[in-house]
């Protein structure tokens, strides 16, 4: 069964790659999927995305869905490269929001040297058995020698809408500049929790 690329028929799915509803009559990718919980070899389910959910957490299924197609897609072009970029670095769908770091005990699993309390950090996520899950966390400057590419800033912002403007100017800095954004971590006694 292929993946494929339809017009929702309900506004009932949920895109599995931002938790909300595809509206009725927009574009949805449809991935097949392995159905571990039916019998028989074979047995396959569809997992639903928005496109350019599906171009950043998906991309062969994205690419694959509108090979041979004349579907035209909102900022079609973007989507394609965003997802040609994630099938080369393939790191890259891993990557979901930016967020300062709620304490200091968390290390990035690029550099292994711990993130500071209140500095910037980007999650990431493993896709694992049919499902992403939340799987640590990176320096921004650590971004570019884990993923391949420091062009991601604007899945971040995607994945993070209350980012502002002046953090994500921060953070593209921290990205393309390849040093961590944080000064070292002072002297403070744990976290009493
Ligand atoms: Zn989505
Ligand atoms: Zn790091």
């Amino acid at each position: 069964m292929p993946h494929l690329i339809e017009r929702a028929a309900t506004g009932r799915a949920k895109c599995r790659g931002c938790g909300t509803a595809i509206a009725k009559d927009t574009w949805r990718i449809g991935e097949a999927v392995p159905n571990l919980f039916a019998d028989g070899e074979g047995a396959e389910s569809r997992h639903w995305y928005h496109p350019r959910c599906a171009a950043y957490r998906r991309p062969e299924a994205l690419l694959q869905a509108l090979d041979g197609s004349d579907i035209t897609l909102d900022g079609h072009d973007a989507l394609v490269e965003a997802a040609r970029q994630g099938v080369t670095h393939q790191r890259l769908p891993r990557v979901h929001q930016a967020g300062r770091a709620s304490s200091g005990r968390a290390s990035c699993r690029q550099c292994r040297t711990a993130i500071v309390k209140d500095g910037w950090r980007i999650s990431l996520l493993f896709w694992e058995d049919g499902r992403y899950s939340p799987a640590g966390f990176l320096h921004p400057g650590c971004v570019a020698a884990y993923v391949g590419t420091s062009d991601v800033i604007e899945r971040l912002r995607f994945f993070t809408p209350d980012l502002t403007d002046a953090d994500a100017t921060v953070i593209g800095e921290a990205l393309a500049a390849g040093v961590t954004t944080s000064a070292p971590a002072p002297e403070t006694p744990p976290a009493a929790e």
